[in-house]
């Protein structure tokens, strides 16, 4: 490591509160699906920033957006209109074929949205007694950080310290159809469901699944809430996840790509039996629905309805997983995956992933591992054919000489 790495990493080490643990690596500049430290090397981006970078690094036509917008306008509130917001909700529900959508920032405020906007459907709507909503949940789930997602994580260390918790969840096991219908009663308003699970490790559900679901909540009279905030939007080479297996869910949550990698930027899709029960006054945020965020949304948008960038994550995606799948290495446990998102999962007796996504960072490449025994990768959409194979030769190069 340099002096100027070394250096930049002590100043963060001492000033910010001690919630992440960084790869020993320093950006400075980004473009696609490269990005350049403080020191000049490159280093092939294949994390994304959690696929909120579908789009690369600095998307010419999403920057574009940005800088013409930063010279217009910035920030109105919603108190009154501005002339981004309306053309946004109107191309990105017509891509979710929706009739309406809310925006806000972060994913997690995506899913409080989706939480609050099914708790008062199922009231005004369904019907269900004051108070006794209920929301069915899943083991390994990952729906952000506030203390109301918090206290539905089954992840201990996402949990422990932070009670006590919101009540009207409840959890079953993630692809298991009976536990879904044992646990679904008159009380219940929604089934809040990730159609893959990212951040467990890219978990794929089983065949037929999502289907499944998607038929009880028809039959139960509950809402299906699709979270495709980190599979959404072409990363696993359609559209929506869900759509692999024809599944249309009554809200959709979205986040991480919509805001192109430039800002923070999410939404609640749904049709106006559900987001219509949100009236004036019941919900709300400062900075949701901004001029710039709604003008790269509406940008990201247009980049989607080609449809080219799921057809390469799709095909590529293809090349991705077949070459960690007949690798053959005694460290890989299973590759799991769809599109340009795979789960790397290595054997229990094997070098854990965190010293193998140093490794990889020696040798160029960003990856993240997830739960000590995953390699998780997710190389932006805009990826070359050949930057792809340059990272994988040295993927299956860690896997091999490292454990
Ligand atoms: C990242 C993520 C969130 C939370 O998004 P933030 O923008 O970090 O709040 C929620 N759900 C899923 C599935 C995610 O991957």
């Amino acid at each position: 490591m340099t002096d100027r790495t070394q250096e930049e990493i002590e100043l963060v080490e001492r000033y910010s509160a001690p919630n992440y643990h960084p790869l020993p690596v320093v950006i400075a500049t980004g473009e696609g699906a490269w990005v350049t430290d403080v020191d000049g090397k490159r280093y092939l981006d294949m994390l994304s920033a959690y696929s909120a970078l579908n789009f690369g690094h600095r998307h010419p036509a999403l920057v574009r957006a940005a800088k013409e917008q930063l010279d217009r306008l910035t920030l109105t509130s919603r108190a009154f209109h501005n002339d981004q917001i309306g053309p946004f909700l109107r191309d990105l529900t017509e891509l979710c074929g929706k009739e309406l959508a809310l925006p806000m920032n972060s994913g997690a405020e995506g899913v409080e949205t989706a939480i609050k906007a099914v708790r008062k459907w199922g009231y005004d709507v369904k019907g269900v007694p004051e108070g006794r909503a209920k929301i069915v949940t899943f083991e390994r789930n990952f729906h952000g950080r506030t203390t109301t997602i918090v206290g539905f994580s089954t992840d201990a260390l996402a949990r422990a310290g932070f009670g006590p918790f919101t009540p009207g969840f409840v959890t079953v096991p993630y692809g298991d159809a009976e536990a879904l219908e044992d646990a679904i009663d008159d009380d219940t308003v929604a089934v809040l469901i990730e159609p893959i699970q990212g951040e467990a490790g890219v978990i794929v559900p089983p065949d037929g699944y999502l289907a499944r679901v998607r038929e009880l909540c028809t039959e139960r009279n509950v809402l299906m809430v699709a979270d495709e905030i980190q599979s959404g939007l072409g990363r696993t080479g359609s559209t929506f996840a869900c759509e692999h297996e024809g599944v249309v869910p009554d809200v959709y949550i979205l986040g991480k790509a919509l805001g192109g990698g430039i800002v923070p930027l999410s939404a609640v899709v749904a049709d106006r039996e559900v987001l219509g029960v949100l009236t004036p006054g019941t919900h709300g945020s400062t900075f949701g629905g901004n001029p710039i965020a709604c003008a790269i949304g509406r940008e990201v948008v247009a980049v989607l309805r080609t449809g080219e960038l799921q057809e390469r994550s799709a095909k590529l995606g293809e090349r991705m997983l077949r070459t960690l799948r007949e690798s053959g290495l005694p460290a890989v446990r299973e590759v799991r995956g769809r599109g340009l998102w795979a789960g790397v999962e290595l054997a229990r007796h094997a070098i854990p992933a965190r010293a193998r996504c140093e490794a990889l960072l020696e040798r160029g490449v960003l990856a993240k591992d997830t739960h000590e025994t995953t390699i998780r990768l997710a190389p932006p959409l805009v990826i070359s054919e050949e930057d792809l194979d340059w990272a994988l030769e040295r993927v299956l190069g860690v896997l091999e000489e490292v454990g």
